[in-house]
């Protein structure tokens, strides 16, 4: 039946506790694709949560062909414990669980909940925003699969997002993966998927959910939920590997480079300084690549994620 509901997902935790995960859907009159946006993998990237809500919203059942999912924020305990890219709960990053366990860790059973409805979806958009480190650009990514039919239209969706980056990532050795993001688990169960980043620093800034809300309603035109002229298309810088920078040493991290900038293999990106300025490490990049996020926090571990590249191949 065609309208617009709201509900909460709920399963038993490891110690008894509830957890419990918010749902929107809102059902056509007419036939089509069943498309789920997931947002708040990581509870303080605010623009993706904000234009998931806001698509909810906007949505209209008597203009819609198929069926539009919503979880507005899968991650409620990061979102009220203001805590970046894992669930403070277990110390785990759900970005790095799925297809979960529904009887495994609070994390792997939380994303297990968001999982049973991915796997019926026709297509899955993994919504993120730049957490309280990143300083991002605006980019899809996809994750090949090998599969043409699933890969085809992944790529079609991500492009329908209009961003002025496009991650096409190799296909795994071997399939389906597990332990991962929902999108890279959802395109190696034969669900075209897609990640969409737009925002920094957990930043609930206005321009930014504009963009993304955007990018989503042409989304919804590309896969025909909504009868509508698309945007006219753009071309995205497209980027074959994401690949990052890790720190060489544990200190203050200092960038030289921004976010959107093409650099070269053997460029010096940054340096890491101690507590009295001196010098630790000049940081020099491997690749040939696009900057699609500086972490622009200067703490930094050695091993800690300095940058993160789309690689020009
Ligand atoms: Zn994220």
């Amino acid at each position: 039946m065609s309208g617009k509901t709201t509900t909460v997902l709920t399963a038993r935790g490891p110690a008894g506790e509830t957890i419990e995960v918010p749902v929107g859907r809102v059902t056509g009159t007419r036939d089509g694709p069943t498309m789920l946006l997931v947002a708040g993998v990581h509870g303080s990237e605010y623009v993706g949560i904000e234009a998931c809500k806001r698509i909810f919203l906007w949505a209209n059942p008597d203009r819609l062909s198929g069926t539009l999912i919503t979880v507005p924020c899968l991650n409620v305990p990061a979102f009220y414990g203001l805590a970046a890219h894992v669930n403070p709960i277990d110390g785990i990053n759900p970005g790095r669980v799925f297809p979960g366990r529904p009887d495994g860790s609070y994390t792997e059973r939380m994303v297990h909940l968001v999982w049973e409805l991915a796997r019926r979806a026709d297509y899955v958009i993994d919504l993120h925003g730049g957490d309280l480190e990143e300083e991002l650009v605006h980019y899809s990514q996809i994750n090949l699969t090998g599969n043409a039919a699933v890969d085809d239209a992944a790529e079609g969706l991500a492009r329908a997002l209009n961003m002025p980056f496009f991650v096409r990532r190799p296909a795994p050795a071997e399939l389906p993966m597990a332990n991962s993001g929902l999108h890279p688990i959802a395109a190696s169960h034969g669900i075209p998927a897609v990640l969409a980043e737009a925002g920094s620093h957990g930043v609930l800034d206005e321009n930014e959910v504009s963009v993304l809300v955007g990018a989503l309603r042409n989304a919804l035109r590309h896969v025909g939920l909504i009868a509508e002229p698309l945007d006219p298309p753009r071309e995205p810088l497209v980027l074959c590997r994401f690949e990052g920078v890790a720190a060489p040493a544990e200190g203050f991290w200092y960038p030289t480079v921004g976010k959107g900038e093409i650099i070269r293999r053997g460029q010096r990106v940054g340096e890491m300084r101690g507590f009295f300025d001196e010098p630790l490490a000049t940081v020099t990049t491997g690749e040939d690549a696009a900057v699609l996020g500086v972490i622009a926090t200067p703490a930094r571990r050695k091993g800690d994620l300095l940058l993160g590249l789309g690689t020009l191949d």
